[in-house]
């Protein structure tokens, strides 16, 4: 009996030490993160001098070879590229449009939707069919619809304490409004920005085109736009609406994810990657989509450089190119790995914004998740309290096909859609501390899944 307790009592303190010297390690890396962090100063730079960077743009071009000289200037054992085939689709001359109700023109705020086809030179001039939903508008019938601009309004669920869950519930009208319309005979789609506020600026985003059906228009709407459009058809149900947009797709382009890396000393070949997404909308400076995740990530590996942590399994820090139309860096990386035979243990995203952290969604077995759960204690002091499972990112998303455990940071989500994919998602949205308490949060859990493993 005496040696089973002296066993246990061992145990245990063995058992605080390791706590200890975790909460240790995990207040140094917030230390470090507050008092000499690299992050904003680099956020600067990606969206002041760097800018707007879709994919096969100029820009994401300048992105590549800044984060690629970024890497290498903090000594990361190896940075290299990996070459990705991506779309390269341009907006072109700034949209037009208004409302023509018969005695005067309204000029609205609208931008074509990423993918979307162009009108011609002279524009489209219809009259409007409003619904909130797919059903809705299946309802009404080619005999209604034909020949008409479907506008798509239902918004974003104001409700939703958790603003991704009201995006989700909005987001098919983007996605797929122009192809559910075009089966109608449609010969335009108009959407409603992805927003709960209510402003002149377009949200625009990625949609596709389904098989078999016409390539018509679509472009998203500002939600000042949205509803004086719905009002003035209360008033005229007769009225017009006229946009024209001169976006192109070109032929797919060359270009790049972006890795640096610092090597394990104990299991080198277990891999654990955490990035972000390096492209943005043409449109936007792309700070919280998606610069703030990028620098966060390579903030990650300086932090355990510059602490002398010495991991015990590789780290790479990734910039996924193409999350925005066509997600190519992210399936690229998988198959690279699946290729290469790597063994990657678990990927954390940052793609929710430089806002202030509050936790990690975990995609994983039950067994994983459990594993995770003692580690709460030595993150619930700096404000991560929602760990549990929950989405990870659509990056890192490819890899769970192979087992990899997949985090997403959670950044506090109320005003992410004020800004999402518009032209106001710049650097003074980003606050100096919120961006770098999320990158030391991300570096604590890099920290403790290098520790334990998974
Ligand atoms: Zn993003």
């Amino acid at each position: 009996m005496k040696k089973t307790l002296t066993l246990l009592f061992t145990l245990f303190i063995g058992y605080a030490h390791a706590q200890n010297a975790d909460s240790v390690a995990i207040r140094k890396i917030f230390n470090e993160a507050l008092s000499n962090g690299k992050s904003y100063e680099w956020l600067r730079h990606l969206t002041k001098q760097v800018g707007p960077r879709l994919s096969g743009s100029a820009g994401a071009q300048k992105a590549v070879d800044w984060t690629k000289q970024v890497m290498e200037q903090q000594g990361f054992d190896r940075v290299f590229l990996q070459d990705v085939l991506v779309p390269h689709w341009v907006r072109g001359a700034k949209e037009e449009a208004f409302i023509h109700n018969g005695k005067q023109k309204t000029n609205v705020p609208i931008a074509a939707l990423g993918g979307s086809v162009a009108t011609g030179p002279k524009g489209v001039e219809a009259g409007v069919i409003e619904v909130k939903s797919f059903p809705e508008l299946r309802e009404l019938g080619a005999d209604k619809v034909k020949g008409k601009i479907v506008f798509f309004n239902r918004p974003m669920d104001p409700t939703k304490i958790n603003t991704f869950e009201a995006y989700g519930g909005a987001v098919d009208q983007r996605a797929n409004g122009a192809t559910e319309a075009a089966k109608l005979g449609a010969v335009g789609a108009i959407v409603r920005s992805m927003t709960n506020v209510h402003d002149d600026n377009p949200h625009v985003g990625g949609m596709r085109y389904g098989t078999g059906v016409a390539l018509i228009p679509t472009a998203a709407i500002s939600t000042n736009a949205a509803d004086l459009l719905s009002k003035s058809l209360t008033e005229n149900s007769n009225l017009t609406f006229y946009f024209k947009q001169n976006c192109e797709t070109l032929p797919d382009a060359k270009s790049y994810n972006v890795v640096g890396e610092i090597k394990g000393s104990e299991k080198p070949d277990e891999i654990i990657v955490v990035g972000g997404h390096l492209d943005s909308w043409d449109l936007a400076e792309g700070a919280h989509d998606d610069g703030a995740g990028c620098v966060q990530s390579i903030e990650v590996l300086r932090i355990m450089k510059s602490l002398g942590i010495k991991p015990k399994r590789t780290l790479r820090a990734v910039m996924f190119m193409n999350e925005e139309n066509g997600l190519r860096g992210g399936v690229q990386y998988a198959d690279l790995a699946k290729k290469n035979n790597e063994k990657h243990i678990a990927a954390v995203e940052s793609d929710n914004g430089g806002f202030t952290p509050r936790g990690f969604g975990i995609v994983g077995t039950p067994e994983q998740r459990a594993k995770v759960m003692p580690w709460k204690p030595l993150l619930a002091p700096y404000g991560l309290l929602e760990i549990g499972a929950g989405g990870g990112g659509a990056d890192i998303g490819p890899l769970a096909q192979s087992g990899t455990v997949l985090f997403g940071f959670k950044p506090d989500s109320q005003r992410y859609f004020d800004y999402h994919h518009t032209s106001i998602d710049k650097f003074e949205t980003v606050s100096q501390r919120e961006l770098e308490l999320g990158a030391a949060s991300m570096a604590a859990l890099i920290y403790l899944l290098d520790q334990y493993g998974l």
